[in-house]
């Protein structure tokens, strides 16, 4: 069994000339297997939350068919890291001899903490207690230069990753139980390796059992961060960190949502597609595979007939969140409210967003699409690194999204400031 492959984002001024390298890489990870745990297999510390559900909710969760690395079927495999309660992140900052971490390796934790707790803080509504710890706070330098690793973007983890995690374990063993940690964080001194505007090398392997092991059991779920998500436009300070909640998206078994083409399927509505730019948050449908939504947030649209739902503010606390119309055993329609607030800071037209969940289609293929309500109207922002056509995608109090083929209807029908109303129609039940 091959261990889970590369994530990576891809910055949006550099796609065009990355395309191909990814397409490359996307080839090569489909080959790679699952990377699941295989059963009875002990992780301490893994294994992703339960999924709060009942009865009602059986034909919403959805599941894929066919082999699939990261899947946004519902509930989350086993082998990944929990996503609710106290989860302890081991956080180490190393450098090389040809890469000398500069100044305190504290600095480069400052760069993602506190922001990367809070952010999972008020994107869980509290559920997640992200807890970074630093025993070693000093830079752990590694036994070989940085080039000998031959880490690049989309390096497989055999042989580079696989050897500079084992000399990672080596070198902070003295200092590091490892098992009493439910995940790692690599922060690499930012001069090793190409700037991230020319080629973001970050990466995380994720539910990865195959992956050497330190005090007994393996390093399963690890993201590396490597120089600065900085474009230039003057927000690194405020906004740099989220490579790191999106790397952790990861090791809680959420896939890439940007393709080889860019943003375009999902825009700035979830840290998963876009982690540049101004602040943003994950889909819905994200946190309910997380636990964070309780069974009675979700409405489960699978019956035929119409039916009306409320939906509260995707950012605030309590209230329902997200109404999941399934079309088929692997795919559905989510909808959810979405308004400036908490994590999400660019959201420039409020409303009901409505996107399609494929639970067949792997990590960065394009799992969740967007529908477009404003389709070629340029978008509501000019925010840098904020997707602009899909920024005003929402529908609003009478708009109708129709899926004719599918028999789904969906119009919003009244809209109070923190409060939705949608109507759900269906020709046919779910299968
Ligand atoms: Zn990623």
């Amino acid at each position: 069994m091959q261990p889970q492959p590369s994530r990576r984002r891809i910055s949006p001024r550099r796609l065009a000339a990355l395309a191909s390298v990814s397409a490359l890489t996307l080839a090569l990870c489909t080959s790679a297997g699952s990377g699941r745990l295989s059963p009875g297999t002990a992780v301490p510390g893994a294994g992703p939350s339960a999924l709060s559900r009942t009865s009602a909710h059986g034909p919403c969760l959805i599941g894929s068919a066919r082999e699939v690395q990261m899947s946004e079927g519902i509930p989350t495999g086993p082998g990944y890291t929990r996503s609710t309660g106290t989860v302890r992140a081991l956080t180490l900052m190393i450098d090389f001899s040809d890469a000398p971490g500069a100044g305190d390796a504290l600095d480069r934790y400052r760069e993602f903490f506190p922001q990367t707790r809070e952010w999972f803080s008020t994107s869980s509504y509290g559920r997640l207690d992200y807890r970074p710890e630093i025993p070693v706070p000093d830079w752990l330098r590694m036994p070989k230069s940085f080039r000998a690793y031959g880490i690049e973007r989309g390096a497989p983890f055999d042989p580079g990753y696989r050897e500079l995690v084992r000399d990672i374990v080596a070198e902070a063993d003295p200092e590091v139980d490892f098992q009493e940690y439910d995940l790692l964080n690599v922060l690499v001194t930012p001069n090793a390796g190409p700037a991230a505007l020319d080629t973001v090398l970050s990466v995380t392997f994720a539910g990865n059992a195959e992956a050497p092991k330190a005090d007994g059991g393996p390093v399963s779920n690890a993201s590396f961060v490597y120089s600065r998500q900085d474009d230039g436009s003057g927000s690194y300070d405020r906004t740099g960190y989220r490579v790191l909640p999106h790397e952790n998206g990861h090791v809680f078994g959420l896939p890439d949502l940007y393709t080889a083409e860019g943003g375009g399927a999902v825009g700035h509505w979830d840290i998963m597609s876009e982690d540049w730019g101004a602040n943003n948050d994950f889909l819905a449908w994200h946190k309910w595979k997380l636990g964070w939504l309780d069974a009675s947030q979700v409405g489960c649209a699978a019956s035929r007939g119409t039916r009306e739902y409320l939906l509260t503010p995707l950012a605030r606390t309590g209230g329902p969140k997200l109404v999941f119309i399934p079309v088929d055993a692997h795919s559905g329609y989510a909808l959810e409210l979405r308004t400036r607030a908490g994590n999400d800071e660019a959201v420039c037209r409020p409303g009901i967003l409505v996107y399609r969940v494929d639970a067949d289609v792997d990590t960065g293929m394009g799992p969740i699409t967007v529908h477009d309500a404003t389709r070629d109207s340029g978008g509501c922002t000019r925010a840098p690194n904020v997707h602009a056509e899909l920024s005003d995608a929402t529908f609003t109090p009478g708009q109708t999204f129709v899926d004719r083929a599918e028999g789904i209807r969906v119009a919003v029908v009244a809209a109070e400031k923190e409060k939705y109303q949608v109507r759900v129609t269906r020709s046919s039940a779910a299968p």
